[in-house]
């Protein structure tokens, strides 16, 4: 099982590829931050932090997570 950090500057992103379900929640809630082909195909700036996070947090499998970097309400790893 391996989990990629995305580093950005307000929130990070980590995916886990084993775990999801391809489920599109995170391409079609934030294409801007999320692009299958892209590389990297996670780019967690390019959206605000508290829709990152809440397009992650709908993610259903749990490859998604994120970790908001000035304030205390990460997800658990
Ligand atoms: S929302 Fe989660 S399970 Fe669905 S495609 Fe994105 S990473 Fe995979």
């Amino acid at each position: 099982m391996t989990r990629r950090t995305y580093y950005g500057e307000d929130i990070n992103v980590t995916f886990d590829a084993d775990l999801c379900q391809h489920s599109g929640r995170c391409v079609s809630g934030l294409p801007q931050v999320f692009e299958v082909g892209r590389r990297p195909w996670v780019l967690p700036d390019a959206a605000d932090a508290d829709r990152v996070a809440q397009v992650v947090s709908s993610c259903p499998s749990g490859a998604l997570l994120y970790e908001r970097k000035h304030q205390a309400d990460s997800q658990a790893q």
